[in-house]
């Protein structure tokens, strides 16, 4: 795919700070020579050794256990060397040193993980799923980046990608040999019937990314209401639910709150804000500017109202202030005064779920509500994982495709459908990396962490 990097990296693996042991990753065309000189020999291959790690002047800087993987059977594809010493940050750092000395540099973040990508180990997504599952805040998330790392995603991408290259294939040969035989290529409805199917796989499999999105960065709900419906108290009971670990996201203000938590591994990002309230006082006022900020990019609102009024004029003056792009849920809160029944019901048309943030009646319900938004039902799981810009890139050839087609029937445009068939084609290959952008690789790679 490219020349092979002539450099050498090295960089901890492992995580920084006093432990058992730390791992010390070295990577590049000097690893042979610099294992001669580190410890007096270049083991075999994939066979653990004991061994001293020694400074420029032969004394012992350390003692661990060292594997050394042969280009390019090895995680980048080029010669890795691992060492395995104590993990004191002192003797990781005289390590390092060493190593500089000996003609490595310090690795840049995700460079690893570059090189496995570049060295065609790696498609680009199985490489950013290695982040995504060391990143992970839930089993679930953890579970489908192992999937996608193990290629789920790339597969299903590349399936669509063959057939894509057939279809242009054959519109090809129809552009070329039009009248062949008097069989109308272009219009035996062949291609048509093809690029259907085509574009119903790729349609099934933008949901099935959609829910893989869902799973690495959380369904992003925005919580409104008036003053004492019970926001808060439904803020926390969803806290108190959780198994996993609930965190205040840093940077929030006193006007937006963000908590991160989970339902049943399904990863919920819930903004609280200071309300729509038009105001004359400016910090108010920016708190309102940034609930508006929060709105916009909400999957969903919930609009917590009180079971015993029912949806109010004040409610309904909030649900007019949202876009109407972004659908809302309704949690009619209170039941224990309403005397209603816990669970799903109607209101003015809307999906409302029925609960008591005082004693948690109907969050089960709630949580079902919220996996069945993304399409997960019961204890599924999804199949893999996905980000945003996989998303982006499967719409992208979704739109070539509609435009294709349109050539095809509208026009009865071969070429200009062959043309869209290939932007298509090269939208999905920006997902597993076949048609990447230097600036796409920076950008997707620096956000790993050093010695990945
Ligand atoms: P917020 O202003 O919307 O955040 O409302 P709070 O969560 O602070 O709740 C306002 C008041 O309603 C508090 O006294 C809560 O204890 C009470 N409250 C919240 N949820 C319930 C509920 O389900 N039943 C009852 N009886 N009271 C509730």
């Amino acid at each position: 795919m490219c020349a092979a990097a002539d450099d050498t990296i090295a960089a901890l693996a492992s995580a920084p700070g006093p432990a058992g042991v730390a791992v010390v990753r070295v990577s590049g065309p000097a690893v042979p020579e610099i294992a001669q000189r580190l410890i007096g020999r270049l083991p075999e291959p994939r066979r653990a050794v004991l061994a001293r790690f020694r400074d420029a002047g032969g004394s012992t800087i350390d003692q661990g256990v060292v594997l050394y993987f042969a280009a390019p059977a090895s995680f980048t594809g080029e010669h890795v060397l691992e060492l395995q010493g104590h993990g004191g940050p002192v003797l990781v750092d005289e390590l390092l040193s060493r190593l500089l000395e000996l003609g490595a540099r310090l690795a840049g973040p995700g460079e690893f993980s570059e090189r496995a990508f570049l060295n065609d180990k790696l498609s680009l997504d199985q490489a950013e799923a290695i982040a995504d599952a060391i990143a992970a805040g839930s089993r679930v998330s953890a579970r489908a980046a192992i999937r996608s790392l193990e290629g789920a995603f790339a597969r299903e991408v590349e399936a669509l990608v063959e057939a894509l290259t057939r279809l242009r294939v054959y519109t090809e040969a129809a552009i070329d040999f039009p009248d062949e035989d008097d069989v109308d290529f272009l219009g035996d409805g062949e291609i048509e019937r093809r690029l259907s199917a085509i574009t119903r796989e790729l349609a099934a499999l933008r949901a099935q990314a959609a829910q893989g999105a869902v799973f690495r960065d959380g369904l992003r709900l925005v919580i409104l209401g008036r003053p004492n419906v019970g926001k808060s108290s439904l803020l926390n009971r969803l806290a108190r639910r959780e198994t996993a670990i609930v965190t205040d996201i840093a940077g929030t203000t006193r006007d937006v709150l963000q908590q991160q938590l989970s339902i049943d591994g399904l990863p919920l990002v819930l903004v609280d804000t200071a309300g729509l309230r038009e105001t004359e006082d400016p910090i108010e006022a920016e708190g309102v500017r940034r609930a508006r900020a929060e709105i916009a990019t909400a999957d969903r609102i919930l609009l917590v109202i009180d079971d015993r009024t029912g949806l109010s004029a004040a409610d309904r003056t909030l649900l007019d202030e949202i876009d109407a792009e972004i659908e809302v849920t309704l949690i009619a809160n209170k039941i224990d005064l309403s005397g209603r029944d816990p669970g799903m019901a109607n209101v003015d048309g809307r999906p409302t779920v029925r609960v008591a943030a005082i004693d948690g009646r109907g969050f089960d319900a709630l949580g079902a509500h919220l996996k069945s938004l993304v399409g997960i039902e019961d204890n599924a799981e999804p199949a893999f994982v996905a980000r945003r810009r996989h998303l982006v890139a499967l719409d992208r050839a979704a739109e070539a495709l509609a435009d294709g087609h349109e050539r095809l029937v509208v026009d009865g445009a071969g070429d200009l459908l062959a043309e869209e068939l290939r932007l298509a084609q090269n939208a999905l290959g920006e997902i597993t990396g076949r048609v990447s952008s230097d600036d796409l690789l920076g950008e997707i790679f620096s956000s790993f962490c050093i010695g990945k």
